[in-house]
């Protein structure tokens, strides 16, 4: 698998790249954000990228919604300083997948990039089982990966994916914060439950109606989250 790795500083870009190549995978890196803007055109077979905040040209964020752009299903981590607490949330708005706080050890960013990869992988695995699921208006087909309300698709990046995919499978159960976390980030998930509201939001800004007043995927109170099949 083809990884874009976004860093301008020297060390720890050489850092990353040589832990991600001891993985197996195949490295792209970039010093700035229109260098790796510029490496992803080029190389539309890149399906995860690793990107730094602080740059001295277009910023971490600004990369992020450029290849959202281009690829709504390539998977994105961002690299935040432990500092700056608000990155997090913000790159999670912005449609990454997830984060990893500098400092990082090589144990937790190879355990971040398994978890998101296993998934890409797996999709790209055809026929691994029943191709569709279906639920009211709403299907998601497993193999192509594409998510539909009634006959239009909305595109989905992969946590948002595997997330729909969850509650569809477990239609009227309550899921509790803690479970969504463990099934979608891993038992190793080195982060906080906010990621999970955050990704709900997200969803709910594309299949709800009324995000506010969500018809589908409901909130717990105090627990957790719980998808309903619209009977209408
Ligand atoms: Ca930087």
């Amino acid at each position: 698998m083809k990884i874009l790795v976004l860093e301008d500083e020297y060390s720890i870009r050489s850092f990353v790249t040589i832990n991600l190549k001891r993985e197996g995978y195949e490295v792209f890196e970039a010093s700035t954000g229109e260098e790796a803007v510029e490496v992803f055109e080029k190389n539309n077979d890149i399906r995860l990228a690793i990107l730094d905040v602080m740059l001295p040209g277009i910023d971490g964020f600004e990369v992020l919604k450029r290849l959202r752009e281009k690829s709504p299903s390539i998977g994105i981590i961002m690299l935040t300083a432990r500092t700056h607490e608000q990155d997090k949330v913000l790159g999670l708005e912005y449609g990454a997948d997830d984060y990893i706080s500098k400092p990082f050890s090589p144990t937790e960013l190879v355990a971040r990039i398994r978890s998101l990869t296993r998934r890409i992988s797996l999709s790209d695995a055809v026929d691994y089982e029943k191709d569709e699921i279906k639920s009211g208006h709403f299907t998601l087909k497993l193999s192509d990966r594409k998510f539909y309300k009634s006959d239009k698709e909305i595109e989905l990046t992969p946590k948002e994916f595997e997330i729909l995919d969850l509650f569809m499978r477990n239609k009227g159960k309550s899921l509790s914060r803690d479970q969504i976390l463990n099934e979608i980030w891993g038992k190793n998930y080195f982060g906080d439950l906010k990621v999970v509201d955050v990704n709900m939001r997200r969803i709910r800004k594309k299949i709800e109606k009324d995000p506010a007043n969500p018809c589908y995927l409901k909130t717990v109170w105090g627990y957790g989250y719980r998808w309903e099949e619209d009977e209408s």
